[in-house]
């Protein structure tokens, strides 16, 4: 299918080190609602919300990260405080009591940007299984 053909193009192209839409929004070349930053990470609204709150965490050094499955030993203290910034943004956003962290990893999972990032969920009753 289409999405299929522009999702592996977008992988491929991360994969060569090309900037995503989310360099831009690092940069602040393109405008996002930011609601944690730090020096190494940035956590903003999704720009199609899949509820109440849906905020994107990323590391803001892809550093190889283009997908989780890419991680390597070294990414390790990045990839600890990314979980941990999540659980300050669960705090902020007020959704401390119930919220869902999910890193989509490739196709296959739907992934559609190619820098690692995790969403942050909450605010209505999840279900489980996800789709
Ligand atoms: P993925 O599908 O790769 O797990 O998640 C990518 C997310 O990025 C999607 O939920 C999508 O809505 C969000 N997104 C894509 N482009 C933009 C953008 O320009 N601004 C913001 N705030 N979110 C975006």
């Amino acid at each position: 299918t289409n999405e299929e053909a522009s999702a592996k193009a977008a992988a491929a192209s991360a994969e060569s080190g090309a900037p995503t839409i989310f360099d831009k929004i690092i940069a602040k070349e393109i405008p996002s609602t930011i609601v944690y930053e730090d020096d190494k990470v940035l956590a903003f609204r999704d720009i199609s919300p899949q509820a109440p709150v849906h905020v994107l965490l990323i590391p803001k050094l892809r550093d190889g990260l283009t997908e989780l499955g890419k991680a390597e030993s070294r990414h390790g203290e990045i990839l600890g405080h990314l979980l941990y910034v999540a659980k300050i943004v669960a705090e902020k956003e007020g959704i401390q009591d119930g919220f869902r962290v999910v890193i989509n990893n490739g196709q296959q999972a739907c992934q559609s940007v190619y820098h690692l990032h995790l969403h942050v969920l909450g605010g209505r009753q999840m279900k489980w299984p996800p789709g």
